[in-house]
């Protein structure tokens, strides 16, 4: 080993002209990512290891018996942080080269932008600049390294000034390079074991080289067994149809640190011409007070990046969780050439249409799977198809409706069934309770009628009646030939129609006869749907508002002909009592239709007291 020693003379100079610019900007770059430091050195250890193992797949070297790894260790006393590899390692020159020359165009391309005041958040830190985010946290970094060249070991060392030395060194394990900061008061946070590990299992968690992890805290037990602290093989690097349900869930949970199991997942094995692999799962949701915010890990080669790039992750599927890893991104580039970039596009679009066909599929090979996870998946595909048109197309077939009834049937399985009775028209109702009159009249005549719920739902349906030749109708806009019955003494009686039009204080209200299937009910009141529609988008955006607006101007009251209290009502003499059956009836037909008015209540608790009263009299 000594003769290796101070092979070639101590040298020392400063780091390349740009040297200046840049230490200064590493140092204020992106304060508050300073921790990717240890993914720039692990990776490039990684990357030296895998180098050596490529030499040696191709007969270039022998790496019999070598058992390649990576180690970070953190001494607390001596406040260093060393990362080592056995992998190629680097002579004098290739250290001269690769570490002092970093005037890389990256580099500068880098620090023209920071000068331009254009470093914004982002994808930063892939600048060709990775080995010197080691001075965000470190005084001096030392590099002692031995190529597998076998030219002597090296020994570099650097202050954050830029001035370094080189010269000669010893290396006792044949091989690699040990990289050693010494920590500074910036980089004093991960002297905390527990502080590095965490950033070890956010950065390094599936690197393709065994890492092995040592505290000088931990020293204690020296038979305590160490294992590496990454999976080299992360799941998605399986083809998918070696798979099992049980290694995608135990893969979800490892990734996410989530015991619960994700509904359903999606694996992307992409290859020519689009390079990229992942596994995207639909997350489990318990409540609408779930975090709906997903998670999507972008990777690169195994080394963690970012979460979440919308920029990849088209919006309306933010609800992923999983991870993607994309070699190919051209990480190394601004946000904004994210935003523009062919490639990321063409990613995005080949994702939703795995997730469409993975949609698809649920619905024509595991139907009942599929209407299980409807109810969670609902708004994301609803929202998707609002998003973006060509998902639409893509799921059409695959769209469900919830009936009243808590059936689920496809769209085009509801127009099948409607061919008959009402051909291109889709019954909807927006509340189960207050509608639960009209619900029951179209349910008894073999009528589904689909749950319309929320703000998304209105703009999900008014899309499916663009794109179709399908209208959506409130069951109580309209109704139904198939409610109407037939009616030998049907009987039109235009007085009662005028009493009912002063007692509702509606100026515009139509009255008219019809004779219903259901003879129990006396009175409906319909509301034109796009009236309705308009009523209904005024309540959403007036949550608080407690008179709820109705405009009635376009209803028509329809009077059932074969009920016999409308038949009483027109027959009675009495014009008072005419009048006050009228006020309830009413009242009643409103109150099918939605809640009362505090005004409307107290009017009908006070008829329906008189009412009371007088029925007890007689
Ligand atoms: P990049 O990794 O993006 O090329 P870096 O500044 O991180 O930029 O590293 C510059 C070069 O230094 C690497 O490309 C590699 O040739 C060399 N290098 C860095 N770390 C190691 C290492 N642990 N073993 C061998 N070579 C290394």
């Amino acid at each position: 080993m000594d003769e290796m020693k101070n092979t070639f003379e101590k040298q020392s100079g400063g780091i390349s002209v740009q040297t200046s610019h840049i230490f200064p900007v590493i140092k204020k770059w992106l304060y508050s990512e300073k921790e990717i430091f240890v993914r720039e050195l692990v990776s490039n250890a990684s990357d030296a290891v895998t180098k050596l193992k490529r030499l040696s797949s191709l007969g270039q070297y022998d790496a019999d018996g070598e058992e390649f790894r990576i180690t970070v260790k953190l001494d607390r006393e001596e406040k260093t942080l060393t990362v080592s590899d056995n992998g190629i390692g680097m002579n004098a020159d290739e250290v001269k080269k690769y570490i002092c020359n970093i005037a890389l165009s990256g580099a500068l391309e880098f620090i023209e932008k920071y000068e331009q005041g254009d470093a914004s958040n982002g994808i930063i830190g892939h600048f060709g600049l990775g080995f010197y985010s080691a001075f965000m946290v470190a005084s001096t970094v030392e590099i002692v390294t031995a190529s597998i060249d076998g030219s002597p070991a090296v020994h570099w060392e650097c202050s954050d000034d830029g001035d370094y030395t080189i010269e000669g060194a010893s290396y006792d394990r044949g091989h690699g390079t040990d990289v050693i900061l010494h920590l500074s008061s910036e980089g004093e946070e991960y002297l905390n074991g527990r502080a590095l590990r965490n950033v070890l299992d956010k950065y390094c968690a599936f690197m393709p080289v065994d890492i092995y992890y040592e505290d000088s805290d931990d020293k204690k037990d020296e038979n305590a067994e160490t294992k590496p602290i990454n999976d080299t093989a992360p799941l998605w690097q399986k083809a998918p149809s070696t798979c099992t349900e049980e290694e995608y869930a135990d893969f979800y949970t490892k990734l996410f640190n989530d015991y619960r199991k994700p509904l359903f997942q999606i694996h992307i094995n992409a290859e020519y011409p689009l390079n990229f692999k992942g596994i995207l799962y639909f997350p489990p949701i318990r409540s609408e007070y779930d975090n709906l915010e997903g998670q999507v890990k972008l990777y690169y080669n195994q080394v963690f990046v970012a979460d979440n790039i919308k920029e990849v992750i088209p919006d309306f599927l933010l609800m992923l969780k999983g991870a993607l890893d994309c070699p190919d991104l051209p990480l190394n580039v601004s946000r904004s050439y994210l935003q523009n970039s062919g490639y990321v596009s063409k990613i995005s679009a080949h994702i939703v249409k795995k997730v469409a066909d993975k949609i698809n599929g649920l619905y024509n090979t595991e139907r009942e799977k599929f209407n299980e996870y409807w109810k969670d998946i609902r708004i994301f595909v609803e929202y998707g198809c609002l998003r973006d048109k060509k998902f639409y197309d893509r799921v059409k077939d695959s769209l469900l409706l919830r009936l009243t009834s808590g059936e689920l049937v496809s769209v085009n399985e509801y127009l099948e069934s409607a061919k008959e009775k009402h051909e291109g028209k889709i019954y909807y109702a927006t509340d189960k309770i207050a509608q639960a009159q009209y619900i029951s009249m179209f349910e008894s005549q073999g009528i589904k009628v689909a749950l319309v719920e929320g703000p998304l739902d209105f703009q999900f349906i008014s899309m499916l009646e663009s794109e179709n030749s399908v209208k959506f109708l409130r069951i109580d806009s309209d109704v139904a030939d198939a409610l109407k019955g037939e009616d030998s003494d049907a009987f039109s009686d235009d007085a009662l129609a005028e009493i009912f039009k002063n007692v509702s204080g509606v100026e515009n209200l139509k009255v008219e006869y019809s004779a219903l299937k259901d003879e129990g009910v006396p009175a409906i009141l319909n509301i034109p749907e796009e009236m309705r529609r308009m009523n209904d988008m005024m309540r959403y955006y007036m949550q608080n508002s407690e008179e709820a607006p109705m405009t009635l101007g376009e209803a028509t009251l329809i009077l059932n002909t074969k009920n016999s209290l409308i038949r009483t009502v027109s027959s009675v003499e009495d014009s008072d009592k005419k009048t006050n059956g009228a006020k309830q009836i009413w009242s009643l037909a409103l109150l099918a239709q939605r809640t009362l008015t505090a005004e409307e209540l107290k009017t009908f608790l006070a008829q329906c007291y008189t009412t009371l009263e007088d029925s007890l009299k007689k």
